[in-house]
């Protein structure tokens, strides 16, 4: 996991360090609470995503969880990610498989710090592409404090980089 310099005034919007490290494929955006992003690629039947969440945005809070409500709230989290439809969804008429997930966080790992992500790698293969059409993001729903999510796609139709937001989640390729 990405550390971080600096915690700038109240924890509203903070920066991550300018610097990623070399076995991270992630490329690390600014951490901004209630702010995510997704690097999408869509090639034929193949749709692989990463995502990066702070987890302010999921517990309301980056420390290790101290009360019971909180270590119940990052279990069921932790639970839920164990399926990609806790977070997105695909067109049910593409039929797609989800051939890989792996989500990590270094809270889930028991390890303080200051800042803390939620990082998941999720793939799928799909028997009809020409129905993938859309992605809808599940997590607004269920995680107010995640406001937008900015995504960079690479598509059928080449690449975009937008949005999402709880009022808008759904993204068309
Ligand atoms: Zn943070």
């Amino acid at each position: 996991m990405k550390r971080f310099l600096t915690a700038a005034s109240l924890g509203l919007f903070c920066m991550a360090a300018p610097f990623a490290f070399a076995q991270d494929k992630h490329t690390h955006a600014a951490h901004s609470h209630g702010v995510g992003s997704l690097e999408l690629s869509v090639q034929g039947g193949k749709v692989s995503g990463s995502f990066e969440i702070p987890m302010e945005s999921l517990l309301g809070h980056e420390h290790l969880p101290r009360t019971e409500a909180q270590k119940k709230a990052m279990a069921n989290l932790q639970s839920g990610l164990a399926s990609a439809d806790y977070f997105m969804a695909l067109p049910a008429a593409a039929q797609c498989k989800q051939i890989s997930l792996k989500a990590s966080s270094s809270m889930f790992e028991g390890k303080k710090s200051e800042h803390s992500d939620l990082d998941i790698d999720v793939a799928f293969e799909c028997a009809q592409p020409a129905a993938l059409t859309e992605l809808r993001i599940a997590l607004f729903a269920k995680h107010p404090r995640l406001k937008s999510l900015k995504v960079d796609m690479v598509g059928p139709k080449g690449q975009k980089s937008l949005s999402l937001t709880a009022k808008d989640p759904v993204l068309r390729f």
